[in-house]
């Protein structure tokens, strides 16, 4: 358990139990909330940001963030992907939608637009991890090394990899589920081909050509 953190008001969030404003927990600020009010139940109980934004929708001070398809809604300059909580049509960047992450590991679907992917699709890789737990498709994927600022900063150290959902591991080195209760972090195989700069065009289903020659 964290302790709130004044700083002022930088968001719109209040606690679904009592009403009080919700402060950063300061053992995550950002990303973290945690409700001001010592006699509240809810003191003790951190909620992230998309579950703040949940109350706030449930009470009809917001709408849910922009669905799945494309083209991306663009706010404050950039497409906003599938899985970034926003509210009062502000996109929290940093941050990961809850159930939209996990519905996206589940169901094999794009971070970036919600819908289904196919048979083998790409994902991003730091080390053996894959960046923000979900694969994507390759317009897709165009659109996030374009205006992901984690990615275009990070470009240098990233791989790519054309995989299907059995090329996986999740979690503990486990094989993937359809039916996860939470976000589990994804990596690959040891073995997965990978390569050192971003595909020119879809994977082929059958696992053969249309891809970059494999890096050393
Ligand atoms: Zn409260
Ligand atoms: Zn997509």
């Amino acid at each position: 358990m964290g302790t709130a953190v004044d700083t002022g008001i930088d968001h719109p969030f209040r606690c679904p139990d009592c009403g009080h404003r919700l402060y950063w927990d300061d053992l995550d600020y950002g990303s973290l909330l945690v409700c001001g009010n010592p006699q509240c139940p809810n003191v003790a109980m951190p909620i992230p940001v998309w579950r703040a934004q949940e109350h706030r929708v449930g009470r009809g001070e917001d709408t849910p963030p922009p669905g799945a398809g494309l083209p991306r809604p663009v706010m404050r300059g950039l497409p906003v992907p599938y899985v970034t909580p926003v509210s009062d049509g502000r996109p929290w960047w940093r941050l990961t939608h809850g159930p939209r992450i996990l519905e996206c590991q589940n169901s094999w679907c794009c971070q970036v637009c919600g819908l289904p992917l196919p048979e083998r699709a790409w994902v991003v890789l730091s080390g053996h991890g894959i960046v923000s737990d979900s694969a994507l498709h390759q317009e897709c994927l165009v659109i996030a090394l374009a205006h992901c600022p984690h990615l275009t900063a990070n470009a240098q150290d990233l791989r790519y990899a054309a995989i299907s959902r059995t090329d996986l591991l999740v979690g503990h080195n486990q094989p993937p589920t359809t039916q996860a209760l939470w976000r589990e972090p994804w990596s690959v195989l040891p073995n997965t081909p990978t390569y050192d700069r971003p595909p020119a065009g879809e994977p082929d289903q059958d696992g053969s050509g249309a891809e970059p020659t494999p890096g050393s």
